[in-house]
């Protein structure tokens, strides 16, 4: 798949380094979207403005967006303010309203990407259309899943493609919203070096005080731009209100982040280290995740035992836990010796903990 045709739109729009896109999560009233819009064209670095007019939200109770009307407070912003218009589509009937109402930009949703019928129904009503679309990654982690959205809409024609990472939903409470694993966009680049991606820390950080790690990290990463959720009163946002930033406060956001496009020497090379170094910090904090949620079983587990004045060490479930582990390291490439003594510093770390209220 050739991507060059979003690079080249991407160039013909100004001379930025980077695509910002900023607006609301949702569109919630005419006064609310012009607003925001009117304070972010004051931000020259951003030329997109976002806003989600149908909401694929978790409850049915949940704020689901205004729907079409929305479209006409979209033309006014396009008409007022210069910025271009993207909107999140996810069904045939949103391609196609959008269409009537000059939207100019298309991005479908991460709920939307984990499901092929979805994707190809957009894809076929986007047969002979020339917008650019980009592609958020799907909640699971699964790169396939991801690549197959991009084909599908690559192969109805669509010649202005970008992709979107906004983070993996995680299985238990992390400190992101959405686990970033940095390593699923890093692949996708590895297999299409030419699709630009766009990295949403809104998403990933879901509150504001992450956002700025999170751009920063990406910025790191060589990415092609930054997709930030902004509202003129956040507060009283009626959807993901914890996570939007003001004008003001992604002016001040934009202006500390560091936008470097080139590297200076050896590109190639020095970009394949960072890649490494982002992917093993992306594992290693994945890791102490994971340890810390291990040692919140093991305390439980300890009162348990306690209650039932049970001993601590348990000698068959210890040969039981070293036997199987060292199996499956085995099996995975890893040697049993470096598997052993990992699994003697984590158990020897457990009794301590089981113990300490003894
Ligand atoms: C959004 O951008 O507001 C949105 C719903 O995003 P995602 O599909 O990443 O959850
Ligand atoms: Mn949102």
């Amino acid at each position: 798949m050739n991507f060059l045709g979003f690079r080249n739109w991407f160039d013909s729009l100004s001379n930025c380094s980077h695509l910002v896109i900023a607006g609301p999560c949702s569109a919630e009233s005419e006064e609310q979207v012009l607003d925001t819009a009117r304070q972010i064209s004051k931000i020259e670095q951003v030329k997109v403005f976002r806003a989600g007019v149908w909401k694929p939200r978790t409850s049915p109770n949940d704020f689901e967006g205004v729907g079409e009307i929305a479209l006409k407070w979209l033309k006014k912003v396009k008409s007022e303010t210069g910025l271009l218009t993207c909107v999140e589509v996810a069904t045939s009937k949103h391609v196609e309203k959008c269409l009537e109402n000059d939207v100019d930009i298309f991005w479908v949703g991460a709920r939307t990407v984990a499901n092929p019928f979805s994707v190809q129904s957009i894809a076929d009503v986007l047969k002979g259309v020339d917008k650019p679309v980009l592609i958020k990654n799907p909640i699971n982690p699964d790169l396939k899943l991801w690549v197959g959205a991009i084909e599908r809409i690559y192969k109805a024609g669509i010649n202005k493609i970008a992709a979107i990472h906004r983070g993996f939903y995680p299985f238990e409470d992390t400190r992101f919203r959405n686990i970033p694993k940095w390593e699923i966009p890093i692949e996708l680049k590895t297999l299409f070096p030419n699709l630009q991606i766009i990295t949403d820390p809104s998403h990933i950080a879901g509150k504001i005080e992450l956002i700025k790690e999170v751009a920063s990290q990406a910025l790191c990463m060589n990415v092609d731009g930054l997709m930030i959720e902004t509202h003129n009163n956040p507060k009283v946002a009626l959807s993901d209100a914890s996570q939007q930033l003001t004008p003001l406060q992604l002016d001040v956001l934009l202006k500390e982040l560091k936008f470097r496009k080139e590297q200076i020497i050896n590109k190639e090379l020095l970009s394949d280290l960072q890649n490494w170094r982002f992917q093993i910090d992306s594992l290693d904090f994945q890791m102490l995740e994971l340890l810390s949620k291990r040692m919140e079983i093991v305390e439980k587990m300890g009162k348990y035992k306690e209650e039932r004045n049970m001993s601590v060490f348990q000698l068959e479930r210890w040969k039981e836990i070293r036997a199987t582990r060292i199996k499956a390291g085995e099996e995975l490439g890893l040697d049993s010796d470096f598997v052993k003594k990992i699994l003697q510093i984590i158990h020897n770390q457990s009794i301590i903990a089981q113990s300490k209220n003894k």
